[in-house]
Formats: structure tokens, C-alpha cells, sequence
């Protein structure tokens, strides 16, 4: 499933590339909506009545409504009518089994989240997914259209079967190996609706590309960063996902910083995720607390990294330097991924970036120490433009982006 690069491409004027023509079309109103035939004619440099020809198509089929009228040209003429992705198409159910919560939402064509729903994750997998198929199914009782529905995207942690929806190896998930998440899943939801599967850093990236800022769609080649219960990476080549032979392609979280560093889940020492996770943050922070009296702490506030990086923000010495501490972890392990990959961007999304100010200059100096300027200059290092859960708007691209994706061309 490969995304239009729309500063990229080339149209087809043959017929059977008429396919290649409708897709670049459908691709130009869902990022630039509302937008005119001639907007697309400009954007496109498609003929303009090729462009009329395949919305009339779009109109036929609801794809597309017309709504609301731009100012006329000089030259007088009809007002352009303005186009838009009509929402209710299609809609798609994503859920996200993360080691702490499970989260799910129901999300329209354009992938806008309907209704959200969360549990917390449970240690026995096979009490717990069923549980979590009944909460999709009531998800999905939400809308009466279920002709319209995609299907089911699925994020799970680990290295993972897609093909089949197993948990290969999970162990940040405490379930064990060879877990059959689609077969518990599929037992419960009996009616034949698709369901799919993806790793939780890599449909991050799947979110994060479909559904991000608009800028994101300028770059083919892309590494998003995620840092929560553990670090992984999503990595988009040539606008596509890179999966890697047995799909466990991006897990620099096992890159080791430094050999002697402390054990990781993954049986190595001093990996990236180690230092830089979450768990890292907070596990810093208790350390450097410990010996101090905390006004800030009573004995039953669990802490989180929301609750340290407000801290940080508001000034309080401690998580400042617990948050900084991860950050120059971070921008250290950037360095594979830039030599490695030689993206255009690197995005980051996690709770240690929500506060970008707060880590950037941690991030990219510590990075600089490590990567040459020829290689680190052209790479945009940026933060997550997402504002809900990147492998839940991967979920959702899981579904519905096959209907924007890119024909494959042998
Ligand atoms: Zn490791």
C-alpha cells in the first residue's frame, strides 16, 4: 500500500492507467479538500475534462459531495463549486493492545474518531481478547451502517504474523510467544468483516503519514520514533511501509548505546530502550528523588511520564533532568536510523516530545555528537503532529488507505 507522493508523481493519459489517474484525483481532494475541478486541474495538470470525467465518477459512486461556491475568476465565468471526501462512505474500527491500556475507536472516511473506548490490558490473553472482540463489537453497533464498514485494524506489540494476527515474540506484553490474537478474536466477532494486523511502532508510522501534518506528505522516506513502554520505529520508504523479511523490520530500540549498560527485556545490554523509554524516565526519576523529601509525591501517586513531564515543564529540577537525561539518550539513538536510512524526516511521537521546546535542543545536540553534519543538516528532526494515539490512527489508515493507496504498477 504504497501513498501518492503528491509533489511527485506522474499522471497517465493511457486508458488502462486510467485507474492511476482516479487515485492521484481521489488523493488531491482528501488533502487539499475543500478543493475545485480546477484546483485539481492546477494541482494535477490533468486535462480538465479527464478531471470532470472521473469526478462525475467520485459523484456517481459517493466518494465525493459538492458543497459551498468560490468567488468567480476575472474573466467571469461559473463559480467553482467546492469537493469534498464524503465521511460516511466508509467508517473502520482500530484497536491498539499496548502492555498498560487497550484502546479502540470507531473513525469515519476521513478519519475522524466517532467514539473511543479503553481497558485496561490484562496478563491472560485468552480471558482478555475476547473482552476485547465484545468491545468492538459494541463499537461497531455505534453505526448502523455496517455494509459501510472496512473492516478492523489491529496494533500489537512485538514481532507480529500479519498475515494471521499472531504474536510471534511480545515480550514487553507479558503474554508469552505465539499468542493467536486473530484466531481469539475472530472465534467472538463471527460475521465476515476483515480484520488486520500490524506492529504497534509501524502502524504509528502508518497514522502518523496518512493522518499527520500536511508537510509529512512532502517526504518519501520517513522514520517515526515511538518512545512509550518501549522505543520502536516505523519506517516508510519510497511512501510504503518497510516491513523487512520476517516483518520485524525497526526495532533500533535494540541498538545497544552501551554495552554496559543495564539488562533489556530483549536478553542484551544497554539497548536505546533501555535508557530512552518511558519506563527509563520514570525509573530516572524515582532515582533522583529517592534521597529527597518530595513535596510533589505522597506514597500512593503512582508516577507516569505525563505526571514527570509537567514537572519538567514547570520548572521542578528533578524531572527536568530526568526528561533531558531521555532525551539526549534519544537523540544518540537517532544516529543508525539517519546513517542507516538517510530519511528525509524523523518523526517522534511519545509523551517525553509532547512538550517539544522542552527536549529539543537535548535531542538535537546530543544527535550532533553522533552524526556528521552532511548526513544530519538535511534531516528534519520533528515531533508527532498527531493529537490521538498514532497506532490508533494507523489502525484506522490500516482500513481505509487501500482506497487512497497507490496501484501497484509490476
Ligand atoms: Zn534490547
Amino acid at each position: 500500500m504504497r501513498k501518492v507522493n503528491l509533489k511527485d508523481f506522474k499522471t497517465a493519459n493511457h486508458r488502462v492507467l486510467r485507474d492511476i489517474n482516479e487515485v492521484i484525483v481521489l488523493n488531491v481532494i482528501r488533502e487539499q479538500q475543500p478543493v475545485s475541478r480546477a484546483g485539481i486541474t492546477q494541482v494535477t495538470h490533468l486535462k480538465a475534462g479527464t478531471v470532470s470525467r472521473i469526478i462525475d465518477r467520485f459523484l456517481e459512486t459517493s466518494l465525493v459531495y459538492e458543497l459551498g461556491t468560490g468567488t468567480s475568476t476575472s474573466a467571469g465565468g461559473r463559480k467553482p463549486v467546492f469537493l469534498h471526501i464524503n465521511p460516511t462512505k466508509s467508517y473502520a474500527v482500530a484497536v491498539n493492545v499496548a502492555p498498560s491500556r487497550t484502546e479502540m475507536a470507531l473513525s469515519d472516511f476521513n478519519g475522524h474518531l466517532l467514539h473511543m473506548k479503553s481497558l485496561p490490558t490484562e496478563s491472560n490473553p485468552q480471558e482478555f481478547l475476547p473482552k476485547v472482540a465484545d468491545e468492538i463489537l459494541s463499537l461497531i453497533s455505534l453505526t448502523n451502517r455496517y455494509s459501510e464498514l472496512g473492516g478492523v485494524g489491529v496494533g500489537l506489540v512485538g514481532l507480529v504474523d500479519t498475515e494471521n494476527g499472531v504474536i510471534l515474540e511480545g515480550e514487553n506484553l507479558g503474554w508469552g510467544d505465539n499468542i493467536e490474537v486473530g484466531k481469539i478474536l475472530r472465534e467472538r466477532i463471527k460475521q465476515d468483516l476483515p480484520l488486520y494486523f500490524e506492529n504497534a511502532a509501524r502502524l504509528s508510522a502508518l497514522g502518523e503519514f496518512w493522518f499527520g501534518a500536511r508537510y509529512l506528505s512532502e517526504y518519501s522516506d520517513v522514520v517515526f520514533v515511538v518512545v512509550d513502554e518501549g522505543v520502536g520505529t516505523g519506517i516508510i520508504v519510497n511512501g510504503q511501509l518497510y516491513r523487512g523479511s520476517r516483518n520485524g523490520a525497526g526495532e533500533f530500540g535494540h541498538v545497544c548505546i552501551d554495552p554496559a549498560g543495564p539488562r533489556c527485556s530483549c536478553g542484551s545490554y544497554g539497548c536505546l530502550e533501555v535508557f530512552a523509554s518511558d519506563n527509563a524516565t520514570i525509573r530516572r526519576y524515582m532515582e533522583k528523588i529517592a534521597a529527597k523529601a518530595n513535596p510533589h509525591l505522597s506514597e500512593d501517586v503512582r508516577v507516569d511520564v505525563n505526571m514527570i513531564v509537567k514537572l519538567a515543564r514547570e520548572g521542578h529540577p528533578s524531572a527536568l533532568e530526568a526528561v533531558r537525561e531521555t532525551a539526549r539518550y534519544l537523540g544518540w539513538g537517532l544516529a543508525p536510523i539517519i546513517y542507516g536510512f538517510n530519511p528525509d524526516a524523523i518523526v517522534i511521537a511519545g509523551k517525553i516530545v509532547e512538550d517539544w521546546p522542552l527536549v529539543e535542543k537535548e535531542i538535537l545536540d546530543s544527535c550532533a555528537t553522533r552524526v556528521s553534519q552532511p548526513f544530519l543538516g538535511p534531516t528534519k528532526i520533528l515531533p508527532s503532529t498527531l493529537h490521538v494515539s498514532p497506532p490508533l490512527m494507523g489502525g484506522i489508515a490500516l482500513v481505509l488507505a487501500k482506497n487512497f493507496a497507490a496501484p501497484e504498477i509490476i
